[in-house]
């Protein structure tokens, strides 16, 4: 029955072969779970200068496609692989916005036309669809980059499209894609819905907006974070618009791709490990983290750590004042990965000279030490502000390294707090965004390392059976693309 079903699933960004954050992780994920599940879905995503063709044998498949923006007819090429998922990814090779040191930004700051860029891959895409004969049942689109692919469903009334419906998910509120309006002409929305029931907003152009207002059914990537949009804050001021279409909204929890986050399997690790090896495995991945960020090798000293893009989000206005209160105070190491705001990038990057052994950071992206890191610590810190759904708690959690965690969003879905009295739990939350509450955190868990070793090892062993496969997830979203087809 799943084989009727049909996704064109639309992304900004898809894991390995371009990804800034978690929705790169869930782009490149779901659509191979749900292709496994018997789906058929086709990825679509642009070609990015970045993007290694070699690697994952992307290969040509059309060289003069077209789509009509506006007046002009834009011509672009599109690629294909299948590598490395059996997953049908789809490529669009567009250079005039796509050839460019960056994704979103670069050196010089945000790209000022992304609202062109990313109307061009939803017409795009669509276009393939056709190319390809492919009719889906449902437009899957991702964050305010592909809205337009839910609004152009609705306001183009294409035959080819009559029986689809679309999904929009919300990876992160936080980012709504505003723009001038002087796209409307090139993107082909009519002025008519450049209006507050659509793309309008204080004058300006809201994609998230949009995709809000035009999607059949909305989710997000979390229970906690469905109900967290729906308040001001949580919304960053999209609540009235969600409220109106609550009963279109659904959280999903994201899963793990547990084929790539997987100590027992992980290539990027030195030493592999599972339930009964734990031990030894992250003693082993410990001592090559301690040397590779120039700590000093001790195997009962414990590491925190943190890997984040360095973005308020995430609490970095937070751990700034405490790391040297942590480091001061604590017989602990810790150590950074990650890349952002200039001045974090200051900060983080000068602590190991400043704290040379007790300290380590690497500014930048890079995937190899971030599973190092999961493998080599023993707690993860994420004391972000507002967390759709996270990755890195559940990737900790599977790998014995117990979460620190505020309590917002996926974060308090996912991790389930110690409890001194039963020894139960899988990571360490506080609640209030402040600095006491991070450091006396960090306190309980440096102390549950040094006098409970016990209930460490329960919470480890805990933490590393949890279940957060795709298979549950995609169960989910297959019972949403049902309920939309049913629609019809
Ligand atoms: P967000 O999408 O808000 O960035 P998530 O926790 O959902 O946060 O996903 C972040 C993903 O990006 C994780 O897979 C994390 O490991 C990865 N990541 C973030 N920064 C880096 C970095 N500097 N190097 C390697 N991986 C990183």
């Amino acid at each position: 029955m799943l084989d009727n079903l049909r996704v064109l699933f639309i992304a900004s960004e898809a894991a390995p072969y371009a990804k800034t954050g978690g929705l790169g992780d869930v782009a490149g994920a779901l659509p191979a779970y749900l292709n496994q599940a018997g789906v058929k879905v086709k990825t679509v995503i642009p070609l990015y200068q970045s993007i290694d063709r070699e690697r994952y044998s992307i290969n040509l498949l059309f060289n003069s496609s077209c789509v009509k923006m506006g007046n002009c007819e834009e011509f672009y090429s599109v690629y294909h692989t299948n590598i490395p998922n059996g997953n049908d990814v789809y490529f669009i090779d567009f250079e005039k916005y796509f050839k460019r040191a960056g994704i979103y930004f670069d050196a010089n700051g945000d790209y000022r036309d992304s609202a062109y860029r990313y109307s061009f891959l939803c017409r795009a895409a669509m276009q393939l669809a056709k190319d390809l004969n492919f009719k889906p049942d449902i437009i899957h689109a991702n964050d305010w980059q592909t809205s337009f692919a839910c609004y152009y469903l609705k306001s183009d009334n294409d035959e080819f499209f009559s029986n689809t419906k679309s999904v929009f998910t919300i990876h992160n509120i936080g980012y709504q894609g505003i723009y001038e309006p002087d796209v409307l002409d090139y993107a082909k929305i009519r002025y008519d819905d450049f209006s507050s029931w659509g793309f309008e907003s204080f004058g300006k152009l809201n994609l998230m907006k949009a995709g809000i207002c035009f999607a059949d059914k909305i989710t997000t990537v979390s229970p906690h974070y469905a109900q967290e949009i729906l308040g001001p804050i949580g919304s960053n001021g999209l609540h009235m618009y969600l409220e109106a279409r609550k009963n279109d909204l659904i959280g999903i929890l994201n899963g793990c791709d547990t084929k790539v986050w997987n100590p027992a399997t992980d290539k990027y690790i030195p030493a592999n490990y599972d339930l009964n090896s734990y031990k030894t495995g992250k003693a082993f991945n410990k001592k090559i983290l301690q040397n590779m960020f120039l700590l000093q090798e001790n195997p009962n000293v414990p590491i925190f750590s943190f890997i984040a893009r360095l973005t308020p989000q995430k609490g970095i206005d937070l751990l700034a004042p405490v790391v040297e209160r942590v480091i001061n105070s604590m017989a602990c190491q810790i150590v950074f990965l990650g890349s952002g705001e200039e001045w974090a990038q200051w900060f983080f990057g000068g602590l190991p000279a400043r704290y040379p052994g007790k300290i380590g950071a690497y500014i930048g992206y890079s995937e190899d030490k971030s599973h190092l890191i999961e493998a080599g610590s023993d707690f993860f810190l994420m004391p972000s502000i507002y967390e759709p759904c996270g990755l890195n708690q559940m990737y900790s959690q599977l790998y014995g390294t117990l979460p620190i965690v505020r309590a917002t969003g996926g974060l308090d879905d996912t991790v389930d707090n110690y409890n001194e009295q039963t020894s139960i739990g899988t990571g360490f939350k506080f609640w209030d965004i402040s600095v006491d509450a991070l450091y006396n955190t960090i306190g309980w868990a440096n102390a549950t390392y040094y006098d409970r070793k016990d209930d460490m090892h329960n919470m480890i062993r805990e933490a590393m059976i949890k279940d957060y496969s795709w298979e549950k997830a995609c169960a989910k979203y297959i019972k949403l693309y049902q309920e939309l087809i049913t629609w019809k």
